[in-house]
């Protein structure tokens, strides 16, 4: 792209003299700090951060399809351990059109050890929870959304205004759904109300995934992960971001081998499908990635491997 074309879109969209001519290399703007990586990719920036991990011992059923040995194998092949994976918790900040927009939550103090930390790594980035303008979710599994208040009912974003997909407020608000499922299975419904019953009228917005929401966020559908799982994305083409969420989690795993079907995964087939679909359409495209179990603060691409994929952080 040439700048005279640059100055155009920053005209178009109404951006200051600030962004106008800054070099295209994501590579040679990238900023690391301890628990973020901040880049810059066409007119919008992107904070990577965490909010922590957790370590899981890995057993048969982490991965549902395959045998342990060629999970193992697949960890090692990366440079990972084989006795357990690593769960990270990766939030991302994009800043697009001069508005914050936070895309999942973590777990403010609701989670395990170990998490809990992305109000401390947002500050180290430079951003302070207030300047939040708008909060995208990709769903509404506990790990994404109890970080949108706080164990003694306080927001954690009061001003900020929240963008959920309509499927999944649908499926874990109903009722009807939350008696049919297992005892086992009512807590992750149990944690959506505890987080939205009572969420300030106005604040709370539905989204149909396949919409722009918050000013610059397209959406689109990935279900499979859960019934509404939704992947977000800034930009277009090669100067795109794209969050996928959890349509891939480890990517040494998932990203690796498209067909494994992790046990989190609610309609499997359907997470394959969106998975496979989405890897393919990201390695075409060649823009920037992150993935909420993708390595903490990691900003990257995905490009085909043999027939098959690889997450690469190497610019
Ligand atoms: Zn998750």
């Amino acid at each position: 792209m040439t700048i005279s074309r640059r100055a155009m879109m920053a005209g178009t969209v109404g951006l200051g003299a600030a962004f106008a001519f800054r070099p295209l290399s994501a590579q040679a703007q990238t900023e690391a700090g301890e628990g973020y990586m901040r880049t810059r990719i066409g007119d919008f920036e992107v904070i990577a951060l965490s909010d922590g991990s957790v370590q899981r011992p890995l057993d048969a059923g982490f991965v549902r399809n395959a045998p342990l040995e060629d999970v193992q194998a697949a960890l090692a092949s990366a440079g990972l351990p084989t006795d357990h994976v690593t769960n990270s918790f990766s939030p991302v900040v994009v800043i697009a059109d001069g508005r914050h927009i936070l895309f999942d939550a973590g777990f403010a103090d609701n989670g395990p050890d170990g998490t809990g930390l992305l109000a401390e790594n947002m500050e180290a980035a430079g951003i302070a929870p207030g300047d939040i303008d708008a909060v995208v979710m990709s769903h509404l599994h506990p790990d994404h959304v109890n970080g949108l208040r706080r164990s003694d009912g306080t927001l954690v974003y009061p001003d900020a205004e929240i963008w959920i997909p309509q499927p999944e407020l649908d499926h874990w608000m109903s009722d009807e759904r939350m008696n049919a499922a297992p005892e086992g299975a009512r807590g992750a419904f149990r944690v959506v109300r505890r987080v939205l019953d009572g969420y300030p009228e106005g604040r709370l917005n539905a989204f149909a995934p396949g919409t722009r929401v918050a000013g610059a966020i397209d959406t689109a559908p990935a279900f499979g992960h859960t019934p509404g799982h939704t992947v977000l994305s800034v930009g277009e083409g090669a100067e795109s971001f794209t969050f996928i969420g959890d349509a891939a989690h480890i990517p040494a795993l998932f990203v690796a081998n498209p067909d494994w079907q992790l046990m989190f995964d609610m309609d499997p087939d359907a997470a394959r499908e969106s998975r496979h679909a989405l890897l393919a359409r990201l390695a075409e495209q060649g823009g920037l990635v992150a993935g909420y179990h993708f390595p903490a603060g990691t900003i990257g691409r995905i490009e085909t491997a043999g027939d098959s994929y690889a997450y690469s952080t190497n610019g």
